[in-house]
């Protein structure tokens, strides 16, 4: 919009200069980014003409025939297509994917400031440079302070000096900070936010690619309100042919009873709160983890990460709960759009065993935040409870400290649609039964869909149906309610799955549901 009002007075003295005004600018401040073209021998002038080359536009790269082997060689060392990843230029053209209505809205003019902080172990060069290319090219100098660089002692030389000196020459300030030892995301972004200096703190995965605007909505919503934590929707960059496709913004953050973070659609709910303007930030249970802006005195505030968990995993669930649970706000700001390339596997090493750090982190979350319903996540992974969890005492006294709300008032205020019911009578070894009448397991529950049917595990659709069960405590009887039949045990001979059958009473009908409490809950 400003720019228009600039043409309007121009526009008065003469159109032709405008014009030739305008090429001008263009011409030389579309220069400022030729560094790149050494490298990769592309100019730089992408606004005056679409330019050529691949993964230009966002395009798929395509590998010829001949170098399908190498490439797959390659796809090894990062667990991506390097190969197509060095073939585009670090200041690629994407095309801009957001919604009409975000395209025109105004900011304020006095935005707070941020750092950009990204960790990284072992990364790609090219992914990395067009990371922190794409930052600098795509956010108003005004509103960047500084790019933090945080090697998580990678293994690679081209990492150290070559890195440092590659930095030095950029428009803004890219500092390279380095661990001492391996030490995982999360103590690398303490690292980097303790360093930076913005009033906002930034943090972006190194194989991401910002889109035009991203910056602004981000910064506009920490303005109005400092305990707003804001995420962009993150775009797919393809991991095969670094293609840039647009993530929808009618999905949100969530998770499982295994507390893998999942998305999910945003309910009817948060469209309604909304007013159905798509353009307006959702408020979402979880963030995904990787990108996300946080005002810095905030951020301490609510105490920062757990600087017990290791490596990677755990931190973007505890994050969210604590900043739900103490006081504060989380969004997807569907104005901004900032593509991460996916992986399918992670391409480093998990010093002490994969499974054995993710559970260890998620036991510190679920111990400090989740109260009861931790159990949940105990009861769906075998051996998890056996993880030395370390010691937790001073995430438990922050949460105190915060006064902090309980899970359930997250259940039931932020995440209603959560996996997790707010309400249940009983968790037993593999299921539970909800308020709801449902017996369930995570995202499934017990269906039955034809008379003396056998059970299935289906999704739950929350409609009752097939899937509402009526338990009697006195009788044991769990009652299908649909088909007025009991829930029967596989008996030996016929070795089958349990099913309906008409109640006869006897034993292979009786289930003892522990903790049955539900007087209580009526
Ligand atoms: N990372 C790190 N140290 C580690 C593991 C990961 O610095 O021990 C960095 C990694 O380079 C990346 C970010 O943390 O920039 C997130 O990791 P990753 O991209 O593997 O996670 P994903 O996006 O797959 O969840
Ligand atoms: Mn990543």
């Amino acid at each position: 919009m400003r720019r228009f009002a600039y043409c309007k007075v121009v526009l008065a003295t003469s159109l032709v200069w405008v014009m030739l005004d305008m090429f001008i600018l263009l011409y030389f401040s579309e220069c400022n980014k030729c560094d790149d073209k050494r490298e990769r021998g592309l100019p730089g002038r992408d606004v005056l003409r679409p330019r050529e080359g691949p993964g230009e536009g966002g395009k798929p790269v395509v590998i010829s025939k001949e170098n399908q082997e190498k490439m797959k060689e390659m796809f090894k060392i990062n667990q991506f297509n390097l190969m197509a990843s060095e073939m585009i230029a670090f200041n690629r053209t994407l095309p801009d994917v957001r919604l009409e209505g975000c395209k025109n809205k105004l900011y304020p003019d006095d935005l707070p400031r941020t750092s950009v902080v990204i960790v990284f172990h072992n990364e790609a060069w090219s992914t990395l440079l067009r990371t922190v290319r794409s930052v600098i090219d795509r956010s108003p100098k005004s509103l960047l302070e500084e790019v933090v660089l945080v090697d998580d002692a990678s293994e690679r030389d081209f990492l150290k000096r070559p890195l440092e000196q590659y930095v030095r020459r950029m428009e803004v300030p890219v500092r390279v900070v380095r661990m001492e030892q391996r030490s995982g995301l999360i103590r690398a972004r303490l690292k980097g936010a303790s360093l930076s200096t913005g009033q906002v703190i930034t943090f972006l995965d190194a194989h991401c690619e910002c889109t035009i605007g991203w910056l602004e909505p981000l910064l506009a919503r920490i303005k109005l309100d400092r305990k707003t934590v804001v995420c962009p929707i993150i775009d797919v960059i393809s991991d095969d042919t670094f293609e840039y496709m647009a993530g929808s913004d009618m999905t949100y953050g969530g998770f499982n009873w295994k507390l893998n973070f999942r998305w999910y659609p945003v309910p009817q709910r948060e469209m309604d709160r909304r007013k159905g303007d798509r353009t307006l930030p959702v408020r979402t249970p979880t963030m995904a983890g990787g990108l996300f802006s946080i005002d810095r005195d905030y951020f301490k505030e609510i105490g920062t990460y757990d600087a017990g968990m290791d490596i990677w995993g755990g931190e973007n669930l505890e994050i969210s709960f604590r900043i739900w649970q103490c006081g504060g706000t989380l969004e997807i700001v569907t104005c901004s759009h900032v593509g991460h390339v996916f992986r399918k596997a992670t391409p480093y090493t998990f010093p002490g065993g994969t499974g054995q750090i993710i559970n260890k982190n998620n036991r510190r979350l679920a111990e400090v935040w989740m109260d009861q319903f931790k159990n949940f996540f105990y009861i769906i992974s075998p051996g998890v409870t056996k993880v030395d969890y370390g010691d937790i005492t001073s995430r438990s006294s922050l949460r105190q400290k915060l006064q902090c709300k309980p899970f359930s008032w997250y259940l039931e205020n932020v995440y209603p649609d959560s996996q997790i019911p707010r309400h249940y009578y009983s968790l037993g070894e593999v299921f539970s039964y909800t308020a709801n009448k449902e017996i369930r397991t995570d995202d499934l529950c017990l269906d039955v869909s034809k008379l003396s049917g056998p059970v299935m595990m289906l999704k739950c659709h929350h409609l009752k149906g097939n899937q509402l069960w009526e338990y009697d405590p006195m009788k044991l009887t769990l009652i299908h309610v649909n088909s007025n039949q009991c829930l029967d045990k596989a008996s030996e001979e016929d070795s089958q799955v349990p099913s309906v059958r008409d109640c006869t009473h006897t034993r292979s009908q009786q289930w003892l549901l522990r903790n049955v409490t539900l007087p209580e809950i009526f």
